[in-house]
């Protein structure tokens, strides 16, 4: 059964959403080497390939499904914050909206009783409780840090295999 070309787009588009989150996560990479936090940066180089790999893996299924998916031009990210918790804070509301539109994919999917779809987004969406636990988890977390002892936790950070 070929995927309806209505779930295919809705595809393209979280495609365009998961390149633009790999690049928000490389924005934030850099804001962290900038301040020599070299474990913050490697936590946040991890996330932003891993949102590659979502976007090849959303393309590959589509693709094996009979379906097409356009790449979209990229909007910018952001590039600078305020602090360090701002960052994280932005990381949580960021993967909040991804776990809606993954939501939204899958009423689509739902609607098609196209069920090849909803397995593969279920696994998706199953990532994002961890993905929204774990910036939720770092953000608690830096506020019991100040400049002097932020080095722990980027030492912490550093570790993300
Ligand atoms: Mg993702």
């Amino acid at each position: 059964m070929m995927i309806s070309k209505k779930l295919s787009d809705a595809f393209t588009t979280q495609v365009k959403a998961e390149m633009w989150s790999s690049n928000l996560y490389l924005s934030m990479a850099i804001y962290f080497r900038l301040r020599g936090l070299r474990g913050f940066e490697h936590w946040m180089i991890k996330q932003a390939e891993e949102e590659m790999t979502h976007a090849h893996r959303m393309i590959n299924y589509v693709v094996d499904r009979g379906g097409d998916v356009h790449i979209q031009p990229i909007d910018g990210v952001p590039a600078v914050w305020d602090s360090i918790e701002k960052v994280y804070a932005d990381v949580y509301t960021h993967e909040c909206k991804v776990t809606e539109m993954l939501d939204s994919l899958m009423e689509i999917a739902m609607a098609d009783k196209d069920f090849a779809s909803q397995d593969l987004l279920y696994v998706f969406i199953r990532e994002q409780v961890e993905e929204e636990a774990t910036a939720k988890e770092i953000l608690e977390k830096i506020k019991f840090y100040d400049e002097g002892t932020i080095g722990i936790l980027d030492r912490e950070l550093g570790q993300r295999p």
